[in-house]
Protein backbone atom coordinates (compact mmCIF):
# COMPACT_ATOMS: atom_id res chain seq x y z
CA UNK A 1 0.00 0.00 0.00
CA UNK A 2 1.33 3.36 -1.21
CA UNK A 3 1.50 6.03 2.03
CA UNK A 4 0.93 8.81 -0.89
CA UNK A 5 -2.61 6.78 -1.22
CA UNK A 6 -5.53 9.48 0.49
CA UNK A 7 -6.88 6.42 1.90
CA UNK A 8 -3.64 4.75 3.68
CA UNK A 9 -4.35 4.03 7.07
CA UNK A 10 -1.43 6.56 8.41
CA UNK A 11 -2.73 9.26 6.57
CA UNK A 12 -6.97 9.13 7.51
CA UNK A 13 -5.31 9.21 11.19
CA UNK A 14 -3.13 11.76 10.82
CA UNK A 15 -6.28 13.98 8.59
CA UNK A 16 -8.15 13.11 11.89
CA UNK A 17 -5.56 14.16 14.71
CA UNK A 18 -5.71 17.65 12.53
CA UNK A 19 -9.38 18.21 12.18
CA UNK A 20 -9.70 16.75 16.56
CA UNK A 21 -6.83 19.12 17.60
CA UNK A 22 -8.64 22.13 15.20
CA UNK A 23 -12.04 20.94 16.99
CA UNK A 24 -9.96 21.45 20.37
CA UNK A 25 -8.40 24.25 19.76
CA UNK A 26 -11.78 25.76 18.51
CA UNK A 27 -13.17 25.40 21.84
CA UNK A 28 -10.41 26.47 23.86
CA UNK A 29 -9.54 29.83 22.01
CA UNK A 30 -12.41 32.14 19.93
CA UNK A 31 -11.93 32.09 16.43
CA UNK A 32 -12.05 36.04 16.41
CA UNK A 33 -9.18 36.33 19.44
CA UNK A 34 -7.05 33.75 17.09
CA UNK A 35 -7.51 35.96 14.25
CA UNK A 36 -6.81 39.01 16.06
CA UNK A 37 -3.86 37.57 17.50
CA UNK A 38 -2.39 37.29 13.84
CA UNK A 39 -3.41 40.46 12.72
CA UNK A 40 -0.34 43.04 12.13
CA UNK A 41 -0.77 46.45 15.30
CA UNK A 42 -2.01 49.68 12.98
CA UNK A 43 1.19 51.61 12.07
CA UNK A 44 -0.05 55.60 12.60
CA UNK A 45 2.04 55.95 9.17
CA UNK A 46 -0.21 53.51 7.54
CA UNK A 47 -1.45 56.14 4.95
CA UNK A 48 -5.82 55.23 5.60
CA UNK A 49 -4.55 55.89 8.76
CA UNK A 50 -2.87 58.79 8.71
CA UNK A 51 -5.65 60.36 6.51
CA UNK A 52 -7.87 59.65 9.60
CA UNK A 53 -5.76 60.76 11.86
CA UNK A 54 -5.54 57.69 13.80
CA UNK A 55 -3.05 57.58 17.06
CA UNK A 56 -2.88 54.71 19.40
CA UNK A 57 -2.80 57.20 22.25
CA UNK A 58 -6.16 59.32 22.17
CA UNK A 59 -4.78 61.73 24.65
CA UNK A 60 -2.47 62.90 22.08
CA UNK A 61 -4.96 63.78 19.73
CA UNK A 62 -5.40 67.57 18.68
CA UNK A 63 -8.33 67.01 16.69
CA UNK A 64 -10.66 65.09 18.83
CA UNK A 65 -13.58 66.83 20.14
CA UNK A 66 -14.14 65.32 23.32
CA UNK A 67 -11.66 63.78 26.12
CA UNK A 68 -13.85 60.39 26.23
CA UNK A 69 -13.45 59.31 22.53
CA UNK A 70 -11.72 56.17 22.78
CA UNK A 71 -11.37 53.46 20.06
CA UNK A 72 -12.56 51.06 23.08
CA UNK A 73 -15.66 53.02 23.19
CA UNK A 74 -15.85 53.05 19.48
CA UNK A 75 -19.21 51.66 17.54
CA UNK A 76 -16.51 50.09 14.94
CA UNK A 77 -14.26 48.53 17.90
CA UNK A 78 -14.06 45.03 17.44
CA UNK A 79 -11.40 44.11 20.43
CA UNK A 80 -12.60 41.93 23.93
CA UNK A 81 -13.09 44.09 26.26
CA UNK A 82 -10.29 44.49 28.11
CA UNK A 83 -7.60 43.53 25.65
CA UNK A 84 -5.10 46.70 24.72
CA UNK A 85 -5.62 45.99 21.08
CA UNK A 86 -8.21 44.83 18.80
CA UNK A 87 -9.91 44.92 15.52
CA UNK A 88 -11.44 47.33 14.08
CA UNK A 89 -14.18 47.58 11.12
CA UNK A 90 -12.35 50.62 9.60
CA UNK A 91 -8.76 48.81 8.81
CA UNK A 92 -9.90 45.32 8.44
CA UNK A 93 -6.93 43.45 8.75
CA UNK A 94 -5.39 45.45 11.35
CA UNK A 95 -5.33 46.26 15.07
CA UNK A 96 -5.75 49.37 16.72
CA UNK A 97 -5.37 50.51 19.96
CA UNK A 98 -8.01 49.93 22.88
CA UNK A 99 -7.03 53.85 23.73
CA UNK A 100 -6.61 54.91 20.10
CA UNK A 101 -8.57 57.19 18.47
CA UNK A 102 -9.12 57.87 14.45
CA UNK A 103 -11.58 60.66 12.89
CA UNK A 104 -14.31 57.87 11.82
CA UNK A 105 -15.00 57.69 15.69
CA UNK A 106 -18.64 56.65 16.40
CA UNK A 107 -20.04 56.53 20.04
CA UNK A 108 -21.01 53.01 21.08
CA UNK A 109 -24.52 53.54 22.39
FE1 LIG B 1 -10.67 53.54 16.77
FE2 LIG B 1 -13.21 53.82 16.04
FE3 LIG B 1 -11.26 54.94 14.59
FE4 LIG B 1 -11.56 52.30 14.59
S1 LIG B 1 -13.03 53.82 13.80
S2 LIG B 1 -9.63 53.43 14.80
S3 LIG B 1 -12.21 51.91 16.69
S4 LIG B 1 -11.84 55.45 16.71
Amino acid sequence: MNALNPSHPRRRFLKLGAAAGAIVLGHLLPIESLRAAEMPKLEESDPTAKALQYLSNAAQSKTRTSPDQFCHNCLQYEGAGGAEWGPCKIFPGKLVHADGWCAAYVKRA
